[in-house]
């Protein structure tokens, strides 16, 4: 039998800025081509910063859930027209409403977990951008690969650049991360300092002088963005996977000419293809290729919604990942 659906639900609403909690909440309504999903954890993800922040062109309170967009759960709940997914069926969806209790997805935004994966948390939006930016970056055996910026992200692609055989260089402002990424297969570590240019010139000594096939930046910040830009080979990607979420960037377009070198946005958001990101994922994981154990690095229930964006805001040692759950 069906379960029970209650007609209330925990729902996290942002208030204002750096003001949220949990609130009780109409259940949400599931339309006849969509399902109903009991949602079992959603990733805490940079790009939630701004709703937290606050920023001058939100309307606050956000709507309830808003803006998780990293969860994952179980379908109880199909609508009439659905036919490609069943009860019980357990998935990662696209929805941008699921710190929640219930979140509702089309099948089309939905993918469908293996049970090999039944344990395991499955942030499933954040899993997608990391096969999404490594399938762009072309990084193939032998290719010398620095990694800016050790986080969530940038730990997976050291780990998928390290398992197909690239030399990988890591680098973050954090020991503790460029811990992490050695462990996930990174040849060499170099810490981000104060003095960029004596990390790029560590960096252009550990590639042979000549640079890197491919730089990949996953910050989101214009020093990040100049120091990777630095890093890339003659005809090498520079690969943009950090959100840069505010304001403009400057780039040394001269340097880039010169070298001819590839610049590729690899952060799209297209949904189809975030969706073909999450299955590329689930498979990663099942493989071994993508191993979340160390890079989920603290739980939260809702109602400690405060605790995990102040958390995310603050990056402490030890900060990878965090999920929120009901
Ligand atoms: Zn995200």
């Amino acid at each position: 039998m069906a379960e029970t659906i209650p007609t209330t639900m925990g729902a996290v609403v942002i208030e204002g800025p750096r003001r949220a909690a949990r609130h009780w909440v109409p259940t949400p309504e599931w339309g006849e081509d969509e399902v109903l999903i009991r949602v079992e954890g959603c990733g805490v993800c940079g790009s939630n910063l701004p709703a937290w922040e606050g920023r001058p062109w939100l309307r606050y309170p956000l709507p309830p859930g808003s803006p998780g967009h990293e969860g994952w759960g179980v379908v109880v709940r199909a609508g009439k027209q659905v036919t490609s997914v069943a009860l019980g069926d357990r998935v990662s969806f696209l929805s941008d409403r699921a710190f929640a209790d219930y979140a509702t997805a089309s099948p089309a935004a939905l993918c469908v977990l293996p049970a090999s994966l039944a344990k395991s948390p499955f942030p499933g939006d954040a899993l997608g951008c990391i096969m999404n930016i490594f399938r762009r970056s072309q990084i193939r055996a032998g290719q010398k690969v620095a990694v800016v910026g050790a986080g969530f992200i940038g730990a997976g692609l050291v780990a998928l650049a390290s398992r197909v055989g690239a030399h990988v260089a890591a680098v973050s402002r954090r020991p503790w991360a460029l811990d992490l990424a050695s462990r996930l297969g990174a040849k060499e570590t170099f810490v981000m300092g104060d003095d960029d240019f004596a990390t790029v010139r560590a960096l252009m000594d550990f590639s042979g002088g000549e640079g890197f096939h491919q730089a990949i930046e996953a910050v989101g910040a214009q020093r990040t963005l100049n120091l990777a830009s630095q890093l890339v080979a003659t005809q090498g990607r520079l690969v943009i996977a950090g959100q840069h979420q505010d304001g403009l960037r400057q780039v040394d377009l001269q340097s880039w000419n010169t070298r001819g070198i590839d610049v590729i946005n690899a952060h799209e958001r297209n949904p189809g293809h975030r969706v073909a990101g999450m299955r590329a994922a689930a498979d990663a994981v099942c493989s071994g290729a993508l191993d979340l154990t160390e890079s989920i690095t603290h739980r939260f229930e809702l109602a400690d919604v405060a605790s995990a964006f102040t958390m995310l805001e603050q990056r402490p040692e030890g900060f990878l990942k965090a999920v929120l759950s009901p």
